[in-house]
């Protein structure tokens, strides 16, 4: 009958969410160990300038390689980490171990890589954000424009006075700020009118589709005119096709970041990428 299979269904969900809990569980007391055992890594994802060819910065992702359950996506621990507070001990390794990286590339290449590194809004209700991200640089030594900080939309829904005094203090310093996802949030354009960023990031679900989906395309169309009025740089994340990027760059968008391009690398592989596309552009261009 309809009822018992309902029930059924509902021992089945109940079992299925008992089990979620356990693994979350298991997962946030894993965590803590895990920044001490070094079970935590960075990669970075080049991004393109349609508009040089140059691969112009990258974004610093967090991967964690457990010991038992292999590589876990940050889309999956993240959440745990930013309910539990953990989040407030990785962020600042993030953080750190980004800025030791663009240190490190300074010193090995001759170009200056802007890295940009995602910030949880948790991080935000921390009173010693400023802090710790200043004694951060100062350790390390670098231009603060080669580092970008990474928001979301939701960071704005609470405590907003405060928010933006931070960010405009990050600006101060000479950081850069990008609004991640934009467009998936409910309050985009209201988020645009209270505060100055300087990279809006085209969220990959419009990307997506934009071949195909006009729609899509009128709105990435849009989102890329408005940039240029606020005078905002563009870059559209999850570029996965030829038609996507040469779709982007006639509509004037600035950069593009996606498996097309390059998946996320290790430093290593980083370095090798780097200097193959340079030595590249320059063979092209001596070429014409
Ligand atoms: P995000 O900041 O929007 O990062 C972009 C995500 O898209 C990354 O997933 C990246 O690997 C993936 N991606 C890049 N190009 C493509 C593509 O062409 N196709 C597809 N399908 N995906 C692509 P990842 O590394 O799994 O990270 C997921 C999310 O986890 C990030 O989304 C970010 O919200 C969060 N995250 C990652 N690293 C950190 C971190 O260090 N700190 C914080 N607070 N959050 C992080
Ligand atoms: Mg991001
Ligand atoms: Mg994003
Ligand atoms: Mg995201």
């Amino acid at each position: 009958s309809i009822k018992e299979k309902g029930r059924a269904e509902y021992a089945f969900y109940h079992t299925q969410m008992s089990v979620d809990l356990a693994a979350r569980n298991r997962l946030d007391a894993d965590m803590e160990k895990a920044l001490e055992q070094k079970e935590f890594f960075l990669v970075y994802q080049p991004q393109l300038s349609l508009k040089t060819g140059k691969l112009i910065g990258c974004e610093a992702l967090i991967r964690w390689q457990h010991p038992t359950r292999g590589l876990i996506s940050p889309a999956e621990f993240i959440p745990v980490a930013e309910r539990t507070g953990f989040i407030n001990s990785l962020g600042p390794w993030i953080l750190d171990e980004a800025c030791r990286q663009v240190k490190a590339w300074n010193d090995e290449l001759s170009a200056s890589i802007r890295v940009a590194v995602n910030i949880s809004p948790i991080q935000f209700q921390r009173r010693d954000l400023l802090n710790s991200i200043k004694v951060v640089l100062e350790k390390n030594t670098f231009p603060p424009s080669q580092l970008e900080l990474e928001m979301t939309e939701t960071l704005m829904m609470t405590d907003t006075e405060r928010v933006l005094l931070i960010i405009q203090e990050l600006q101060e310093l000479g950081m850069q700020i990008s609004i991640d996802d934009f467009g998936t949030g409910y309050s985009s354009l209201a988020y645009l009118r209270k505060f100055d960023a300087n990279v809006l990031k085209i969220d990959r679900a419009f990307v997506n589709d934009m071949v195909t989906n006009i729609n899509d395309r009128a709105i990435i169309s849009a989102i890329i005119n408005m940039a240029n009025s606020l005078e905002y740089q563009v870059i559209a994340e999850g570029v996965e096709t030829t038609e996507q990027y040469v779709l982007l760059k006639e509509l004037g968008c600035h950069a593009i970041q996606g498996y097309w391009f390059s998946t996320p690398l290790p430093p290593d592989d980083f370095i090798r990428f780097y200097n193959q596309h340079t030595q590249n552009l320059n063979k092209q261009t001596a070429n014409h």
